[in-house]
């Protein structure tokens, strides 16, 4: 029975619509699954993939000041010597005495095992790189780390992206990729995992411009979230305590997101100074610097970094475009996600199998294929094939039906208002292409005409 009642997003909700859906399954799931990993299915695989596109879109393609890489997970152990991880990137553990589980200490409220009120050990630091061995012997010397921030594979190439872009100060390199930190404490869904990936972005700017260079990343940043459709009043921004700086960082904000569980960090920005850069050069015992302009001098850089999680901004916008209401007597769920972000663009129901209806909806389907995503549905009932459509956040269906072999035209049924337009089958490519494009559904092709308006508030 469909609960007759619309409601908040909550984390039972998602987690439940997006295994029945396809976007996001526990790893290994047929061996019961891994802690804190999970695996994207069919849709939410598109959905990352355009979180990612449009994130590189925007801060590599889009700019003269940017480079991007792609570096490599295992690295030289000796960067994690020189960045510090080795010796700090860790996190205070206790044990419970009795049920032997480990808990964060700087998480818990009181000094006594939230499971089964247990007495909890003395804390102890506990490293958070996965570590593991290259070649073939087991021994400490072939130690190599999982990297747990992308952030490094950019600072040993500064030299080399610099030398072969010819990039000037203020410049950044941007990278996408992969992290792993073994966590204590994981949970909240795809929020915090041991395996997730990473946006980061490195600008280099001459010392002294460096807080204006912050202040222009953080209101960037947050932009960039706003445009891709998430609401502003979900997101804030909070500055970091002396006592949470991290020990490379002279300042920085946590661009937060209201998540079901309350507010949590969503990307970090911060002022690393010349930290990074200086360690490299110490510890690698090559010079790593650019020219500055004006003084002709070579300078250390400075660097902004704004670290944004992939995996946290697919829980951002899923939770932010998760939508409940009652539309004649029965439960909608959909997510209005962003044209820009949906996994699939466009679905082609025709109105029955008979074959003259398919081949011509399958012709549509050829049509459109090429320039969206765009899914066929032949399966069920039409109004179900609508509402499974609405909660993978398909924005536009196309409807063949019988009078289509007549008129040669189709119905195009938008995702939020359920309103319906009638275009003719020529028209289709370029009328979904202005939509997608953000047109108003009632800017009417040639030959177009209002099909259907609900009359319901959105
Ligand atoms: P937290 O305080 O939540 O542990 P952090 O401050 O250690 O995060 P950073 O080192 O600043 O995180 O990493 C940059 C970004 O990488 C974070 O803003 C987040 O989006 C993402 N991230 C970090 N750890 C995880 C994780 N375990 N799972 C998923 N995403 C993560």
């Amino acid at each position: 029975m469909t609960e007759n009642k619309p409601g908040k997003v909550t984390m039972e909700k998602l987690v439940s619509l997006c295994q029945r859906r396809g976007f996001i399954f526990p790893s290994s799931d047929i061996y019961g699954g891994l802690s804190a990993c999970w695996d994207y299915g069919p849709v939410g695989v598109e959905l990352k993939r355009n979180i990612k596109e449009a994130w590189w879109r925007a801060n590599v393609q889009e700019r003269d000041d940017m480079v991007g890489l792609d570096t490599s997970i295992l690295m030289n152990p000796k960067v994690w010597e020189a960045s510090g991880h080795v010796t700090q990137f860790s996190d205070p553990l206790v044990e419970c005495k009795s049920c032997h589980q480990r808990w964060r200490a700087d998480d818990l409220t009181e000094n006594k095992c939230p499971a089964c009120g247990g007495e909890l050990t003395d804390p102890q630091q506990f490293n958070l790189m996965f570590k593991t061995f290259m070649g073939p012997v087991e021994e400490a010397a072939n130690t190599v780390y999982l990297r747990p921030e992308t952030a490094q594979g950019i600072f040993v190439n500064f030299q080399n992206a610099l030398n072969t872009s010819r990039k000037r100060l203020p410049f950044g390199v941007a990278q996408i990729g992969k992290a792993f930190r073994n966590e204590i404490t994981t949970g909240n869904f795809i929020f915090r995992s041991r395996e997730f990936e990473q946006m980061e972005i490195e600008f280099f700017v001459k010392p002294g411009s460096d807080d204006k260079w912050f202040d222009y990343w953080v209101e960037e940043r947050l932009n960039w979230y706003v445009k891709l459709g998430i609401r502003k009043d979900n997101i804030q921004l909070r500055e970091h305590g002396e006592d949470e700086l991290a020990h490379y960082s002279r300042k920085c904000f946590d661009i937060e997101y209201n998540f079901p569980m309350g507010w949590a960090e969503l990307e970090g920005v911060a002022n690393r100074g010349d930290f990074d850069l200086k360690q490299h050069m110490e510890y690698s015992g090559k010079g790593i610097t650019c020219l500055d302009e004006e003084t002709k001098e070579h300078i250390v850089p400075y660097v902004i970094e704004p670290s944004a999680g992939v995996d946290r901004s697919v829980l951002a916008v899923l939770c932010d475009a998760y939508d409940e209401e009652i539309v004649n007597d029965e439960l909608r769920v959909l997510f209005h996600f962003h044209t820009d972000l949906a996994p699939i663009k466009v679905a082609i129901l025709p109105l029955s199998r008979k074959e003259n209806l398919s081949a011509v909806a399958k012709e549509v389907y050829a049509d459109l294929r090429p320039c969206f995503v765009t899914q066929y549905d032949d399966t069920q009932a039409i109004g179900r094939r609508y509402r499974r459509q609405d909660e993978l956040g398909t924005p536009y269906c196309v409807t063949v039906d019988f009078q289509s072999l007549e008129d040669k035209m189709a119905t195009i049924r938008e995702r939020d208002t359920m309103n319906q337009i009638r275009v003719p089958i020529a028209a289709l490519r370029d009328t979904l292409s202005a939509k997608l494009g953000g047109e108003d559904l009632f800017v009417l092709p040639e030959g177009g005409q209002i099909w259907k308006e609900e009359k319901k508030e959105v």
